[in-house]
């Protein structure tokens, strides 16, 4: 499974994390996941939570916030969130390329 791919990187960096700061409790996880990354939140948490099982992250929250699909216009540089995948510039009618939305990083890490 994808998620479960995207749960065990996760906890990859986290435990190398703790290990640079000698922790043996990591106690909270803050993702940034895009709303194009193709992640499913409720799966990624499912994955997650039975990976963690007797690791150092056994007690992690995950906090997951998602990003907003931006596009910038080629021509014009117009931003907008883009809605019902309409990637048409309402300024000028070019096209708009994705700037924001296909992220997905761990963007903090809390431990004891
Ligand atoms: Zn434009």
């Amino acid at each position: 499974m994808h998620e479960m791919a995207i749960a065990e990187g996760i906890l990859d960096i986290a435990k190398e994390h703790a290990a640079r700061e000698k922790s043996d409790r990591i106690t909270k996880i803050g993702l940034l996941i895009g709303e194009m990354a193709g992640v499913e939140e409720d799966a990624l948490r499912f994955c997650f939570s039975s990976l963690v099982q007797g690791t150092l992250a056994e007690e992690a929250e995950l906090s997951i916030k998602r990003m907003p699909l931006v596009g910038r216009c080629d021509a014009c540089d117009y931003e907008k969130q883009i809605e019902n995948y309409n990637f048409i510039c309402p300024k000028c009618g070019g096209g708009l390329a994705v700037v924001s939305g296909r992220e997905l990083r761990v963007e903090y890490l809390e431990m004891d």
